[in-house]
């Protein structure tokens, strides 16, 4: 019986692109997709660590499979992502005795190698626990391999995929752990993005989302430099591509340039993610996040002001060091003045080996934290059902990406609004255009106009 994996994902969507790099990779070994952690062999768990939260998940799962190793001492443990991050990291590896393998993110290399060694199937690192130097991605050995960027049980099935672009962070807010786990900053070659999206494009994948920390400084490290409106607008000639998202950007490096892009390149969807992570100069400033409200709110005009139908999302902290009622409040007032798309709101979690654990003390109190951020929630709910009446029987295009179950499909509009219509027809990777009849704050429900 061939020899089963199952991937655990959490976290970013760097993570998801990871963990589909992993599984091409195995596919191609001969493994196949377990259908639940039960019947694998090899079990992976690809792990973040931005709060406290993610990394409570992973211990509880790292728990369970411990159990698993007892009862089956053949199975093979692979930890891969920030907890393992990337570099050496032997505290961990005297932590986790029962763990074959650990992977830096983006760097699968030491499990291929521990299972080509010990399946005879060709030669392996001398010691598949070096450190990583991040030196071989993922990516680079699928490339050299001439092989295809989805695993085989999705080609002609995924509609969407997460591509790499900027690996690492060089920016040092002061509550990110991130840059400690992921490295300096390093763009891919525009050439090597372009082969991955291609190969993804021939696969039947119309929508690709190019990631990066701060998305909007690609290229400006490569030699020679370029910058993110020209992979984009090199992306949009890849045939059987229809839609092209990017993120996260940051508001010091979005430029008009960019703006223009995202407004004229048709396959470029309207849609940004540029945090403001806090509404308030100071906790700014205490975060090193590099720019004011004021600034931000400018930004969010000027690209208003190019593209009206625009979707901006952002995301926000609670609870930073320090942060008073008032300032909080500064938060609060900022979304709803913005009346942005999405916020993804998280409750400030202290991350060891950062700026703010070191000299600021986490002292808002838990329940603190709790409240902010169910009023911000609440908040977003509000200015999202009064944002989207506007939609109600309005039609909308939807990329179809899955059926979530019998006869109902799910896919996005080009804002990214996420929408949900029933359908007899076999709709998966259509671009369907549908009315919308009940329109939520996070979903919007309706049926296909044709
Ligand atoms: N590079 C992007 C996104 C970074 S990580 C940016 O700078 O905006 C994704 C989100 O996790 C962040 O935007 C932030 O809102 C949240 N986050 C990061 N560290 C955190 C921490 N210590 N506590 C709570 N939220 C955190």
């Amino acid at each position: 019986m061939p020899a089963k994996y199952h991937i655990w994902t959490i976290g970013c969507q760097m993570n998801e692109a990871d963990s589909r790099y992993l599984a091409s990779q195995l596919e191609d070994l001969g493994f196949s997709r377990a259908e639940s952690d039960r019947d694998a062999d090899l079990h992976v768990i690809n792990t973040c660590v931005v709060r406290q939260q993610a990394e409570d998940k992973i211990y509880e799962r790292l728990r369970n499979l411990k159990g698993i190793k007892r009862q089956n001492p053949g199975a093979t443990i692979a930890v891969m992502g920030c907890l393992v991050g990337h570099e050496e990291n032997p505290a961990l590896r005297e932590r986790l005795p029962f763990v074959d393998v650990f992977m830096p993110p983006s760097d699968t290399r030491p499990l291929i190698s521990y299972l080509r060694r010990r399946d005879g199937t060709g030669a392996g690192l001398a010691d598949e626990r070096l450190p990583a130097t991040s030196e071989h991605l993922a990516w680079e050995e699928i490339l050299a391999a001439g092989k295809a960027f989805l695993p085989k049980s999705e080609r002609g099935k995924a509609v969407a995929a997460f591509v790499p672009v900027v690996l690492g962070c060089s920016y040092s807010c002061t509550f990110c752990v991130i840059p400690h786990r992921r490295g300096r900053e390093r763009s891919r070659p525009k050439e090597e993005i372009l082969a991955e999206i291609r190969s993804l494009a021939d696969q039947g994948v119309r929508e690709v989302t190019l990631l990066g920390q701060t998305v909007d400084r690609y290229g400006l490290d490569l030699d020679p430099p370029t910058d993110l409106s020209a992979l984009l607008r090199e992306v949009a000639e890849v045939d059987g591509l229809w839609r092209i998202r990017f993120l996260t950007s940051h508001p010091n490096w979005l430029t008009d340039e960019l703006i223009d892009t995202v407004a004229s390149v048709p396959k470029v969807c309207p849609h940004i993610e540029v945090p403001f992570q806090a509404g308030n100069d100071e906790v700014l400033a205490r975060m090193k996040r590099g720019y004011t409200i004021d600034q931000y709110r400018r930004l969010i005009e000027r690209i208003r002001g190019r593209i009206p139908e625009a979707a901006i999302h952002t995301d926000i902290i609670v609870g930073f060091p320090g942060e008073t009622e008032e300032q909080f409040m500064d938060s609060y007032n900022l979304l709803a003045e913005l009346n942005l798309d999405m916020a993804r709101i998280a409750k400030y979690s202290e991350r060891t080996d950062t700026w703010a654990a070191k000299h600021l003390p986490d002292d808002v109190p838990s329940e603190e934290k709790e409240r902010r951020r169910v009023m911000l929630e609440d908040l977003l709910s509000e200015l999202l059902t009064r944002k989207h009446e506007c939609l109600r029987a309005k039609t909308v295009e939807v990329l179809v990406e899955e059926r979530s179950r019998g006869r109902r499909w799910g896919g996005r509009t080009p804002q990214s609004k996420r929408v949900f219509f029933e359908d007899d027809r076999d709709l998966r990777g259509q671009l369907v255009n549908v009315t919308i009849d009940w329109p939520g704050p996070f979903t919007l429900v309706g049926r296909a106009a044709d």
